[in-house]
């Protein structure tokens, strides 16, 4: 589960396995972010706190991962 600060405030990045079908479009996106496992096919986030820059390259993933199974929550 990645971090990012927007806006001021702390989101975290994560995948929803429920959904994930392991088609690698985040990694493409954002590589050294997302991992896909492969034994179970399923996209993970890096516990990496992320640079605020990368926030584009972040919702481009978002918006472009098929099944809809990568969303930013809020902390706290
Ligand atoms: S793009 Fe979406 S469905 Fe594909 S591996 Fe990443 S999180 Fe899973």
């Amino acid at each position: 589960m990645a971090e990012i600060e927007i806006d001021g405030e702390m989101h975290r990045l994560l995948v929803d396995h429920d959904l994930c079908m392991g088609t690698r479009v985040c990694i493409a996106r954002l590589p050294g972010v997302f991992s896909v496992d492969d034994d179970s096919n399923l996209s993970s986030a890096s516990n990496d706190v992320l640079d605020p820059a990368i926030i584009a390259a972040v919702r481009e993933a978002i918006d472009d991962c098929p099944q809809g199974a990568i969303r930013l929550e809020k902390l706290g």
